[in-house]
């Protein structure tokens, strides 16, 4: 079972501590969001599971951690100044702001001119539905600020842009990695950080947002290598999700057509989620998760002070450096070829909520809610509950049975409540394990686990309890 739509998660996200409307108290600021206790270990374990799965469990891999803030020239030689935006179009009815590629063109075919489209086919604007919308323009999609105290509103030289993706970051520095670190191509380089894109339509809880998360790496390659490099990293990416747990019928693998691909692109494969399964035409139910493409050499030539044109004048002046490759075995020169696999922190954590949400009935007839997260994922791996809170002895035993287990593995310590309403909080956010310490247990020295997806108990010695739950969560 998963989520039968986003607003189900919007609601358990409030509720349990997950994510939170931002600036509530102040009405809220459109698409923005904050992430409450269990939504910040949640998008952590999300980014601590890519880490180690990219960076920690291969040989060909760096980490990196560039500035959001960069020179402007990064934008300008990355090409985001010019072509970094999104087609625009105004409701002349209602004066609602659209993105002209995301209104429907029923009818049409792929390749179609959406201006002309708009145009002759009397395109109708989703919010009002009247047909009068103006000829689609670029709108540039980067932040923009100013750098420095001096600086007003309209000086170019203080003209500075919050990145809109960390990539660009990583081949400004792809030389200083190679060699501070001694690589040889293929390798790559991985990096975590925020992005920040004024989006025209923002929307879908925290599926599109202006400011936002990505885990994005570059993988650079001998040109020609680039083609078996590019499908083995789509299938890795592929099997990562469902590693860990999103079910293999909610995603697909989406070949962008060639009409589509960015400028730089060769070839681009995106990783679908069935973000909108109530829709009721299926090929509406999916949204993009990851984007996986081919770059070719075109970040690093365009980075570089060496290439020229037709005229032999050199078409980036700005840059004291050249960003081609010297291959010692080869004896050859070459600009690398990127394969990039980027994706949402924040889509991501709502594929995996979405993807984990249950509901079971119990033995009472009462519907209950189950987050079936991997336990990588799952914000807190262990709830320790004391079956009668107004005894100092299980309260004091549940209490150290907790702090023993907290240095390896995240424990919590609830008695807010009967123990059938903390086994159903625990249930919701995702908790794979209980402990309850009961009356017996000052006995025996023994505990109840109780399994969060059978609902089964079984009865554990104290002296045995870390093992025991460290196998099962390895082994869930
Ligand atoms: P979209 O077509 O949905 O706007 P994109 O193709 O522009 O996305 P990329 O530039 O490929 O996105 O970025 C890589 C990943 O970053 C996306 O697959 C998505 O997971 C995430 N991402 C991009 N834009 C946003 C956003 N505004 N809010 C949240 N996540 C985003």
């Amino acid at each position: 079972m998963s989520a039968p739509n986003i607003e189900t998660i919007v609601s358990l996200a409030k509720r349990r501590g997950f994510v939170f409307p931002s600036s509530e108290i102040y009405g809220g600021l459109g698409s923005a969001w904050d992430y409450g206790p269990l939504g910040v270990e949640l998008c952590n374990n999300v980014k601590r599971a890519w880490w180690r799965w990219m960076v920690y469990e291969r040989d060909d891999m760096e980490g990196l951690d560039s500035s959001i803030i960069l020179n402007r020239s990064v934008w300008k030689h990355s090409g985001h100044e010019e072509t970094f935006s999104d087609p625009l179009v105004d409701c002349r009815e209602c004066n609602a702001r659209l993105r002209a590629d995301k209104l429907d063109y029923a009818g049409a075919a792929e390749g179609d001119d959406i201006a002309a489209l708009i145009r002759d086919k009397q395109i109708k604007c989703p919010k009002c539905g009247a047909a009068n919308l103006t000829e689609p323009r670029p709108f540039n999609l980067m932040f923009r600020t100013q750098l420095g105290a001096a600086s007003t509103e309209d000086d170019p030289n203080a003209l500075a842009y919050l990145r809109p993706e960390t990539a660009q970051g990583i081949f400004i520095n792809f030389h200083l990695v190679q060699q501070t670190m001694r690589r040889k191509v293929p390798f790559g380089i991985a990096q975590i950080g925020k992005s920040f894109r004024n989006e025209v339509t923002p929307g879908n809880f925290i599926f599109r947002t202006r400011e936002f998360e990505q885990m994005e790496m570059e993988y650079f390659v001998r040109p020609g290598e680039d083609e078996a490099a590019h499908q083995e990293w789509i299938d890795n990416c592929f099997n990562w999700y469902a590693s860990l747990g999103l079910s293999r019928d909610n995603l697909r693998l989406y070949e962008q057509p060639v009409e589509e691909l960015a400028h730089y692109a060769k070839r681009t494969v995106d990783i679908h989620y069935r973000f909108f399964p109530e829709r009721a035409e299926e090929e509406k139910h999916w949204d993009e998760l990851m984007g996986i493409a081919n770059r070719t050499d075109f970040d690093l030539r365009a980075h570089s002070k060496n290439p020229v044109d037709a005229e032999g004048k050199r078409i980036n002046p700005d840059s004291t450096e050249d960003l081609s490759y010297f291959d010692e075995a080869r004896k050859e020169r070459y600009y690398p070829y990127v394969i990039e696999p980027a994706a949402g922190v924040n889509r991501s954590v709502l594929a995996f909520l979405m993807d984990a949400y249950t509901e079971r009935t119990n033995d009472k007839g009462e519907t209950r809610v189950i987050l079936q997260l991997h336990p990588d994922l799952a914000p807190i791996k262990v709830a320790v509950l004391p079956l009668a809170k107004n005894k100092p002895e299980i309260v004091g035993m549940a209490k150290a049975v907790k702090r023993a287990l907290q240095p390896v593995m995240r424990a919590v310590y609830d008695d807010t409540g009967g123990i059938g309403k903390l086994y159903a909080r625990q249930d919701e956010t995702g908790t794979p394990f209980c402990v309850t310490v009961d009356h017996q247990s000052l006995e025996d020295e023994a505990v109840t686990v109780r399994d969060r997806d059978t609902w089964e108990q079984e009865r554990v010695k104290v002296a045995d309890l870390q093992q025991h739950l460290q196998t099962r969560l390895l082994s869930k």
